[in-house]
């Protein structure tokens, strides 16, 4: 038996690695977390026999007990408990936690020295070296879960990074990528909520209509495969049947093709090192007729910028960017900036941040990027408030 934990198990990513681990009976559920949505998860953890299940917010804690009632699984609530269920004995975690809440649980459970499926970026952009040495100290092993990354890590089987000449990470450019310019300051929640051809969570689907998601894969990239900055390519590519692409220093390139359905990479990371069958729908070329590629227009994703940015800074930078853009969304969503006002708020906060105590100080544990993590938020906040009335 194969003993599991989901952190995020109600999220979009944790629901699809769940439907994945339904079709198999080699799998024990050791653990499932999830936010506010009780009922879900605790159908999820009945559904699974989960031996434990946490709510990140301690006022669900009555509801999710009641919910439970007799069914012999355990109940805990609160961002502690969601951390300590990292520390129950299992060979193989997903964490898909939206945002910085999803760092520490995924550091806890590299503890144990196990299989760390990574679909929650803001990890590498906020800590990605720390967190890397982390792993390499314990003997885990992290695979990447966000479709680009398992693309690129997919070619790289049998290969080394050193005869690696360049990596491009397509995007699909978004739910505004054909918006005119001077519309996008007007764009609403609604508007940029709608991605063209992936299913995902709110948070991510706007995140690409920005490209911040982009952006904040990039900056992965560069930490998990260990590339330069200048290594990285971006291109759109509206049809989101490639992938990624890498180009050896032979002049070949390796791209990867799929149907966009995350099942694929987290699968894949399920199934590492072996590829077991997936539902997945199958690839037909000839009924998508045509790839097309383009270059990207920093003036329509000015987020893409800012990760060079982010990059050549190094130290602190990554995890004030993901802070800020995660304060930036939040009062995008609730409607008190506007579309582009996103991007403008995160270069201000870098820019207030470096001038408050410096970009350049690399956090040295997981508490420092928490603390960094603290401190770029009140930037943000304040940066917001003084800058950007309400759209
Ligand atoms: P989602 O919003 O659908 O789900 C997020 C999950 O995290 C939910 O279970 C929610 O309850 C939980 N959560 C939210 N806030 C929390 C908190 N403070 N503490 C603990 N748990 C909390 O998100 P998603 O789209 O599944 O994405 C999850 C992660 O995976 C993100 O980091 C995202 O960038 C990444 N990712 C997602 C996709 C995708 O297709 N959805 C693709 C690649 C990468
Ligand atoms: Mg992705």
């Amino acid at each position: 038996m194969r003993r599991i934990t989901v952190f995020g198990a109600t999220g979009s990513v944790g629901e699809s690695t769940l439907d994945l681990i339904s079709r198999r009976e080699d799998v024990a559920v050791v653990a499932l977390t999830g936010g506010r949505q009780v009922d879900r998860l605790a159908e999820l953890a009945r559904a699974h026999r989960a031996e434990l299940v946490v709510t990140a917010y301690e006022e669900c804690y009555r509801p999710l007990n009641a919910a439970l009632a007799g069914s012999g699984i355990e109940v805990a609530a609160g961002p502690g408990a969601v951390v300590e269920a990292a520390y129950r004995p299992a060979d193989w975690v997903m964490s898909a936690i939206v945002g910085a809440a999803g760092l520490a649980p995924g550091f806890a459970a590299l503890s144990q020295g196990l299989i760390l499926a990574l679909a929650n970026k803001e990890s590498l952009v906020t800590a990605g070296p720390l967190l890397l040495a982390e792993a390499r100290a314990h003997g885990a092993t992290l695979l990447p879960v966000d479709s680009e990354h398992s693309a690129v890590f997919q070619a790289l089987v049998g290969e080394t990074i050193e005869t690696v000449e360049e990596v491009t990470l397509t995007a699909s450019g978004g739910g505004l990528r054909d918006w005119p310019l001077e519309k996008l300051a007007e764009a609403t929640v609604t508007d940029a909520g709608n991605h063209p051809n992936w299913a995902m969570g709110q948070r991510i689907t706007i995140d690409s209509a920005t490209m911040f998601n982009k952006a904040m894969e990039v900056i992965e990239a560069r930490e998990f495969f260990g590339l330069s900055p200048e290594q990285i390519r971006v291109l759109i590519h509206p049809q989101s049947l490639v992938h990624a692409l890498v180009a050896f220093r032979d002049g070949g390139v390796l791209a990867h093709l799929g149907s966009p359905d995350m099942r694929h990479p987290i699968g894949y990371a399920l199934n590492w090192p072996a590829r077991a069958a997936l539902p997945v729908a199958r690839l037909d070329l000839a009924a998508a007729g045509r790839l097309d590629f383009f270059e990207v227009d920093p003036r329509r994703y000015p987020a893409l910028g800012l990760a060079r940015v982010v990059m050549q800074r190094g130290g602190a930078a990554g995890a004030v960017f993901n802070a800020a853009k995660e304060v930036a969304l939040d009062h995008f969503i609730d409607g008190r900036i506007g579309f582009l006002d996103m991007a403008h708020a995160v270069e201000d906060t870098l820019e207030r941040y470096e001038s408050h105590g410096g970009l350049g100080i690399a956090p040295n544990s997981l508490q420092d990027v928490l603390d960094i993590d603290t401190a770029a938020r009140r930037h943000a906040v304040e940066v917001i408030g003084a800058g950007y009335p309400a759209a």
